[in-house]
């Protein structure tokens, strides 16, 4: 099988970090620690699985902080991180995949560039490691005393991913088990490996104190990702009823909406203008109008996913305008509704909603009154490091 798993170590007590959440689960932007990590292996199109081994005692932290991720269930760590990694390695032999990238779940910010060196290095190594050379001068100390100063030269600081043949560093952690190494490389060296190293990402910190973490959301709010807009368009013929639903507000009217769902046109084009931005394909690619499932379906239930894919991706909707196209019904009295309707779907502050309507001066199918139309254009944010 030519597939790789990424194995998230979040097994830690983290007693430098002293607060009653683990680090590894303390809030980032909005988001657990470990999500942020996560999100970028679940989402590189290279990792197969992502599979994250943690403390039994931190399963509500865990449950609450992985939400909505398909992942499957954790694996329970071991007394040390050592033998967390060995646990983990152990459960994916049932299904053994050809590499393993083990990653540290409180290194949030680890970049799909850096995922890619990692796996094509093992092209050539059994194992590699994410590293930057040592930058500072190095000195060795008798407490605060400098006894000399350390040659840099050849020195490089050690980040994850480390990445290795799976067969290879499963043997190698298990002959290891009962010894105490730093890292899965050292694990890998003990054992007489070949470990590549691969330019690590100066942003891929290791969170460990308060400190870090205030660094990282500074850096978050900072770190400006790609601006990405999609256009959404439907149209939905009038048919027998007595009310339509338009951006998610129910409007009494001489007739219907016809079509399989609700034939919310708003919502509609709302959600298809997200997907656009998003290169997530259209609304009828996620929901078949053949699938029994959204026949007569409350079209919610399409701009509610649409705001799910955004928070998965790690990006944020900046702003979303629909124009309805009608003669009637009027849209004016219910545009301020339609609004906080679209707000509450889409999880946003209602400045970053937009509702306009416009007749065609009785031109068109519109213009007879055959049918409503809508145009909608979302403007996303897209994590700093996703393109
Ligand atoms: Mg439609």
């Amino acid at each position: 099988m030519d597939e790789a798993v990424a194995l998230v170590v979040a097994a830690g007590r983290g007693e430098r970090f002293g607060a009653e959440t683990p680090k590894q689960y303390a809030s980032l932007a909005g988001r657990a620690v470990l999500r942020h990590g996560l999100e970028r292996f679940i989402r590189h199109p290279r990792i197969g699985r992502t599979q994250v081994v943690i403390d039994p005692g931190h399963r509500a932290f865990y449950d609450a902080a992985v939400e909505g991720l398909a992942l499957p269930e954790p694996v329970a760590g071991g007394p040390s991180r050592q033998e967390s990694v060995r646990l983990g390695l152990e459960r994916l032999t049932a299904d053994a995949p050809d590499r393993v990238l083990i990653h540290d779940g409180a290194r949030p910010f680890v970049t799909s560039d850096v995922i890619e060196r990692v796996l094509d290095a093992l092209d050539e190594s059994v194992g590699a490691v994410a590293a930057l050379p040592v930058a500072d001068t190095l000195k060795r100390a008798a407490g605060r005393r400098v006894i000399e100063t350390v040659a840099r030269d050849d020195l490089w600081r050690a980040q994850t991913p480390q990445g290795f043949r799976f067969n290879e560093i499963l043997a190698a952690h298990r002959g290891a088990a009962g010894r105490s190494l730093t890292d899965d490389a050292a694990v890998a060296e003990t054992a007489g490996l070949t470990v590549a190293l691969v330019e690590g990402g100066a942003e891929n910190i290791k969170i460990t104190t308060r400190d870090d973490l205030a660094r990282a959301e500074r850096w978050l709010a900072g770190a400006a990702g790609e601006t990405r807009v999609g256009q959404g368009f439907d149209v939905h013929r009038f048919g027998p009823g007595d009310h339509v639903m338009l951006c998610g507000v129910r409007i009494t009217h001489e007739a219907g909406l016809t079509g399989h769902s609700d034939g919310d046109v708003g919502l509609h084009a709302a959600t298809d203008a997200i997907l656009g931005a998003l290169g997530a394909g259209d609304i009828g690619e996620h929901f078949p109008p053949d699938d029994p499932r959204w026949r007569g379906a409350d079209s919610a239930n399409f701009v509610r996913y649409a705001a799910e894919l955004i928070a998965r991706r790690g990006a944020m909707l900046s702003h979303l305008d629909v124009t309805l196209v009608c003669e009637r019904p009027k849209i004016g009295p219910h545009r301020e509704v339609m609004v906080d309707r679209l707000a509450e779907l889409l999880a946003v502050s209602r400045e970053r909603v937009s509702v306009k309507a416009t007749t065609t001066d009785g031109l068109g199918f519109t213009g007879r009154r055959e049918g409503i139309a809508a145009q909608a254009v979302a403007t996303l944010r897209l994590a700093p490091d996703d393109t």
